[in-house]
């Protein structure tokens, strides 16, 4: 399946800023912004944000999603949020794996793994969050991390679960430090990605797969990311806080 195929994905993760009022402006300034997008348009928003992003975002083409969720349905989990809650408010879309989940609050591959379960058994479409540290890149083994993370969390999804699930390919060292990788990079990853998801399903479920990058992704520089082959979207950090920095990002996505 080429590139055009394919459904590009610009994705917001808003780690943990904006308190509800703050989010309804930020939503109500990127709406009119996007409304023309050629591509799909999320903001993945703090739980506390849930409630208010959904209602402001009604009526427009921008969809909200969580960034993070728990298997359990409910329960003695103090502080977690279910992949249930998430569905039953309507919250479409969730981001699972982040690496400052991973660095930070311990989820592993196999908690990853059962977050994209308990995600997809909710109904949710899930964006997996894969990458490589930057001691694992000089060590020259980033293909075997990348990988292995996306062989786990893909554990037990069946390829029509596949169409659920977009996979975002985040190098740790270019998230949040203004580093980007260059577009070869973010290509030569994302192939690899795409190469494991066939050899785990078919050459159709990997060619439909929607892949993100996420590191860094600016402006400036979302135009060459893009414009890759098997780079089919963006997964925005600091860039996503900004509504015309935002729009931007959309704009590069439509052009393809
Ligand atoms: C992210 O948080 O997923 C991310 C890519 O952040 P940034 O764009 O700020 O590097």
């Amino acid at each position: 399946m080429k590139k055009e195929l394919r459904k590009a994905v610009i994705a917001g993760n808003w780690k943990m800023n904006k308190n509800p009022e703050e989010a309804k402006q930020l939503l109500s300034e990127i709406a009119p912004l996007v409304k023309d997008a050629g591509c799909e348009v999320i903001a993945c928003v703090p739980y506390i944000d849930l409630y208010a992003a959904l209602e402001a975002t009604k009526g427009t083409n921008v969809k909200i999603g969580a960034e993070n969720c728990y298997w359990e349905k409910s329960g003695a989990f103090t502080g977690e949020v279910s992949a249930k809650m998430l569905a039953d408010i309507g919250v479409p879309y969730v981001i699972i794996g982040h690496s400052e989940r991973r660095t930070y609050f311990g989820d592993t591959d196999a908690t990853v793994q059962k977050r994209v379960r308990g995600a997809l058994d909710e109904g949710l479409t899930v964006i997996l969050c894969v990458g490589e540290y930057l001691e694992q890149r000089e060590l020259g083994i980033t293909a075997e991390i990348v990988s292995m993370q996306t062989k786990i969390a893909l554990q037990g999804v069946s390829e029509e679960e596949l169409k659920r699930l977009i996979i975002a390919y985040e190098p740790v060292w270019a998230i949040g430090t203004g580093k980007t990788a260059t577009a070869d990079q973010a290509q030569e990853v994302c192939k690899l990605i795409r190469d494991v998801v066939a050899g785990l399903y078919t050459k159709e479920a990997a060619d439909a797969l929607t892949i993100q990058y996420g590191g860094s992704m600016n402006a400036k520089n979302a135009q060459e990311l893009l414009s890759k082959e098997d780079v089919d979207g963006g997964l925005i950090g600091g860039a996503s806080l900004k509504a015309p920095d935002f729009a931007a990002i959309v704009e590069a996505a439509t052009k393809g």
